[in-house]
């Protein structure tokens, strides 16, 4: 089949590479010239909302996916016309406002951590009143990877929030001092079928991922597919979809959700029987699903900013090294490290930490 993306990153550079032992081929739609999946097949450069070249797309593909969240909702709407468009289109523009997200979270029965909408400076002062501090406000849309996301722990850092937000619509959430950070992905068929991953244990700095490890008969696995599934019957999902938990105690609160692929089951191209990128491919272009079990015990570590020695890190037993192509930028991600731990915990050793 022929695979439309929208966007053209790495995510959609790693689908692709899924996807060609399939026989799929793909079309990327990317305002970047210079998109890292480009070398994976043909690239439209266009803006999101260029109606034009949805429509070109749109005749160019079978299916169409997407690779990041903040596609606007209209331009699948207008794709969705034309064309199969999976995950639905609904469970982006719930996914892209965090104060429909965790409405949804909260309406499936979901728990979350207390959040109040925050729209104008009394607002703010009243939902501070009533969450108390510490408490982190976060603008409702185009926030990721920490962005557009400021923890509140004093009344200055509370002015100063409300300065940067300059007048955008955001939510103020409580404050979780969690246990663990887990993510759980699922895939979900055309006809339905739907399977879950070991979850991964995932470790954020400065609101980024840093790193994850697979987990193995994890306690908190049964309630997490549980309530992804609720989610995914909600929204009529088809393709892979990743929900953050914090834990706290037994209990676990849904952060948010990704309705793609995500960085926390990159571990899955060497570490799982199907990898999550594959078994997108699959639901989306209507296949079976492939097995979701793991082959051992897997670490991952983003490469942030810079690429460390490629010679050094293949020379560590079980490393495999994924470079996105991407131009180096502080902070971009440009590319991850797979650590097979065989039936040991997963731990990231050492000596692969000092060579970031
Ligand atoms: P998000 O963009 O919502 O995924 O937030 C990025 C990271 O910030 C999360 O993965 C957490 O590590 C942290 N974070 C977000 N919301 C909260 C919260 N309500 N309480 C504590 N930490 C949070």
């Amino acid at each position: 089949m022929i695979i439309g993306i929208l966007g053209g990153g790495q995510l959609a550079r790693m689908m692709a590479l899924a996807g060609h032992p399939l026989g799929h081929r793909f079309v990327f739609l990317d305002p970047a010239p210079d998109a890292c999946a480009a070398p994976l097949g043909e690239l439209l450069v266009a803006s999101y909302d260029d109606q034009n070249a949805l429509a070109q797309l749109a005749r160019q593909v079978d299916v169409v996916t997407f690779d990041f969240e903040n596609v606007p909702a209209a331009s699948l709407a207008f794709l969705a016309e034309k064309i199969s468009v999976f995950p639905p289109p609904a469970a982006l523009q719930a996914a892209q406002d965090r104060l429909v997200e965790k409405n949804l979270f909260r309406q499936l029965g979901i728990a979350t951590a207390d959040y109040v909408a925050v729209a104008s400076r009394d607002d703010l002062t009243q939902a501070v009143a009533r969450l108390g501090l510490p408490a982190i406000l976060k603008t409702r849309t185009q926030g990721y990877d920490g962005k557009g996301q400021w923890l509140l722990r004093t009344q200055a850092d509370v002015a100063h929030a409300w300065s940067e937000l300059a007048g955008r619509a955001a939510i103020l959430e409580a404050f979780i001092a969690f246990e663990r950070e887990v993510s759980a992905i699922g895939v979900k068929g055309q006809c339905g079928e739907t399977l879950f991953y070991p979850l991964a244990e995932n470790t954020h700095r400065d609101g980024v991922l840093f790193q994850t490890l697979s987990t193995a008969d994890d306690p908190m696995q049964v309630r997490a597919e549980q309530q992804t599934s609720l989610l995914l019957a909600a929204l009529d999902y088809v393709g892979v979809i990743a929900v953050e938990f914090f834990q706290v105690g037994d209990n676990l609160l849904a952060n948010e959700f990704a309705p793609r692929v995500h960085n926390s089951g990159h571990w899955t191209i060497e570490g799982a029987e199907t990898s999550q990128f594959e078994n997108h491919l699959r639901a989306v272009t209507g296949q079976p699903l492939g097995q979701t079990v793991a082959r051992g015990h897997f670490a991952m570590l983003n490469l942030l900013g810079a690429m460390p020695d490629a010679q050094a890190v293949l020379a560590i037993p079980g490393a495999h090294l994924h470079d996105y192509g991407k131009a180096p930028r502080a902070g971009r991600k440009l590319g991850h490290i797979t650590l097979n731990c065989g039936d040991r915990t997963p731990v990231l050793p050492d000596k692969l930490l000092d060579l970031l």
